[in-house]
């Protein structure tokens, strides 16, 4: 008996569909002689996908040090003592990651282990690196890429994508649609993206008298309720589900598909050989596996509600000629038997095999996972990335305190200078100060009943920074703790925080606060100021042999004004805006080199080595504020000329 182990997580990669199908194939080849288990250990230890990748990914340190993630590595290690299985498959490279963790130094393992690869495209994905005894690809392209890249071509095995086993009987081509008989086309409406745009869609694709509509809400109620008030407008050729039982039959008995292109459906689609028109694209994987499609002229992208009419309209044209030319199209991309390959390959492994896996893998920064990014995406970024000069402000404010911008406008602002690194961080005042208790009246702080809401408006934009303007955002707070004089006062930042935290506990609990999560705590404006209007914040400074072991670091300079004395002391040191208002984009600011990562920054401001300050002058804004009128570039070329 053969105990089997499949690691699946849910990437958009269809790795837990694919750990289903394994399963069904293995145990209908292999009854006899092998255990399956299918685990998804993400799942088990986090619950909710998403807020494994708010907590743990963004905090997954240098490898060895899985920080968030250490609970699913923790769990697999327990798994594999327990359970002993002959053989691991893993559909996702982090398992390989935490394995070579697991097993490092030469430590042995008794099981074989076969890595299942569901990406198109190897792009930077970790794979490469896994400790594997096998690489099990979907095709040749990909096989390539894995040897490419150092894997010995007697690893790579190219199965196909491990689709429905139910694929492998063959339907009669006789029981294919066809349009050319005057069949009606049958189109298949799975809403599983794009739902702002599917009351349209729906709308427009019942427009069309001709064509018969079965919709599939994919178990979303309101979705469900939509389709079902529209359809019973044209109850006689439009047929809603609310949830897509097997997907296979459905797929072999419509003309084509809307859908969202994931790896598990594509494949699902080409195996029946129905055409995939997607109305959106939602991540890099799905860029990839619809890429497949329309290269091979298999299939569409849409955006629009009225292109996807536009496209079935030309496809449903003359006898359906393109609709057939679709289908033909798909036929050599698909392996229907790619679960039944895999089960073969898997119990044809000898057990157990005694492998020394790689002796270490190299450290590597810890990604930043902005929002709801996948599994693969933080797999890539896990690489190690190259180190630049990098112009960061990690000291400015919005409309949430007394900030003249709202965080959208602050990340426009600062993405469109091509700056790489933008913390905020808006004022929270202690309550428990009287001044604080005042403060917090104003408005011009963040209301203390907000501060999760705070916390959550700049994670929606970190996204949105990165995508739109390569600038990573951080969450960061500045802690005001003032008293009636300045030497009773102080300001505090916190720079890359991951949830909120207390603003009443005392200095140093705020400082230990700060830390457990990985952020830095650094003195805001620590010295007299000349520019400011506000009072001066000197506690920091007053107790500064207490406190410079404390911190992670002291503003050398803020805004317009440079504290001589911090420097000379030599403490570690950033310099920031203190942006309140466009114009103080001209102030000091801080340039590190280092990878651009937001541990590796934080670990570059901590060690503080090549880190410096500038002071900015921005061209692009205030000119006209300029008090003198600015020479024309002409004029400067005739004087030099
Ligand atoms: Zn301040
Ligand atoms: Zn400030």
């Amino acid at each position: 008996m053969k105990k089997i182990l499949i690691l699946t997580a849910r990437t958009g990669e269809g790795e837990n569909v694919v750990g289903a199908h394994l399963r069904r194939a293995l145990e209908h080849l292999g009854s006899q002689e092998a255990r399956v288990e299918v685990l998804d250990l993400f799942d088990s230890c986090y619950g909710r996908f998403d807020a494994l990748l708010v907590r743990g990914f963004r905090s997954i340190g240098a490898l060895g040090d899985f920080n968030g993630l250490a609970r699913v590595r923790d769990a697999l290690r327990d798994v594999l003592r327990s359970q002993e299985p002959d053989i691991v498959i893993s559909t996702c490279a982090l398992y390989g990651l935490f394995l070579a963790d697991i097993y490092r130094g030469g430590r042995t393992r008794d099981f074989t282990l076969i890595s299942l690869v569901l990406e198109t495209a190897l792009d930077d994905s970790p794979w490469p690196r896994i400790p594997s005894d096998y690489f099990t690809v979907t095709n040749e392209a990909m096989a390539g890429e894995l040897m490419a890249a150092g894997v010995a071509e007697e690893k790579i095995k190219v199965l196909g994508f491990p689709v429905q086993p139910s694929f492998v009987k063959k339907e009669p081509e006789a029981d294919l649609p066809d349009l050319a008989h005057g069949e009606r086309p049958r189109i298949l409406y799975l809403i599983n993206s794009a739902r702002k745009k599917a009351p349209k869609l729906l709308d427009r694709l019942l427009e069309h008298p001709e064509w018969d509509v079965t919709i599939c809400a994919e178990g979303d109620e309101d979705m469900e309720q939509m389709a079902r008030a529209r359809a019973a407008t044209a109850p006689d050729r439009c047929d809603v589900l609310a949830e897509g039982r097997n997907l296979p039959r459905l797929l072999r008995r419509h003309h084509v598909v809307i859908s969202r292109a994931e790896t598990g459906l594509v494949q699902e689609a080409i195996a029946a050989r129905c055409p995939l028109v997607t109305p959106k694209i939602g991540s890099k994987i799905e860029e990839m596996a619809i890429s497949l499609l329309t290269r091979a002229n298999a299939g569409v992208r849409a955006e629009k509600p009225r292109e996807v009419t536009d496209w079935l309209e030309r496809a449903f044209r003359d006898g359906g000629r393109l609709a057939a030319l679709w289908r033909k199209n798909l036929e050599p991309l698909g392996q229907p038997d790619g679960a039944v390959n895999f089960a073969r390959f898997v119990l044809e492994q000898a057990v157990p095999s005694t492998i020394v896996p790689i002796p270490e893998l190299r450290a590597l920064p810890a990604p930043v996972m902005n929002g709801k990014a996948d599994l693969a995406v933080m797999a890539r970024r896990l690489r190690r990335l190259p180190k630049k000069l990098l112009l960061c402000d990690l000291h400015t404010h919005t409309t949430w305190s007394d900030g003249k911008l709202t965080i959208p406008e602050i990340v426009d602002f600062y993405g469109q200078r091509g700056f790489d690194c933008l913390c905020i961080t808006d004022h929270l005042c202690d309550p428990k100060r009287l001044l604080g208790r005042l403060v917090n009246l104003t408005g011009l702080v963040i209301p203390p009943g907000e501060l999760a809401d705070y916390f959550e408006a700049i994670e929606r934009e970190k996204k949105r920074a990165w995508a739109k303007y390569d600038l990573m955002l951080m969450t960061g707070v500045e802690f005001n703790k003032d008293g009636y004089t300045a030497k009773t006062s102080t300001h505090l930042l916190g720079v890359d925080l991951k949830q909120p935290i207390d603003p009443s506990l005392d200095l140093k609990s705020l400082i230990a606060e700060i830390h457990a999560q990985g952020a830095l705590a650094i003195a805001s404006h620590p010295h007299e100021m000349k520019s400011h209007w506000g009072k001066d914040t000197l506690y920091l400074w007053e107790h500064v042999e207490e406190y410079a072991p404390l911190l992670d670091a002291w503003e050398v300079a803020n805004r317009d004004d440079i504290f001589n004395p911090v420097g000379l002391r030599k403490l570690p040191f950033i310099a920031s805006s203190d942006f309140h208002k466009p114009k103080h984009i001209h102030s000091w600011k801080t340039v590190l080199y280092c990878e651009k990562e937001a541990e590796a920054i934080k670990h570059c401001i901590r060690v503080n080595r090549d880190v410096s300050l500038t002071l900015y002058r921005d061209h692009r804004f205030g000119l006209e504020e300029h008090p003198l009128p600015l020479p024309a570039l002409e004029d400067l070329a005739e004087k030099s000329g």
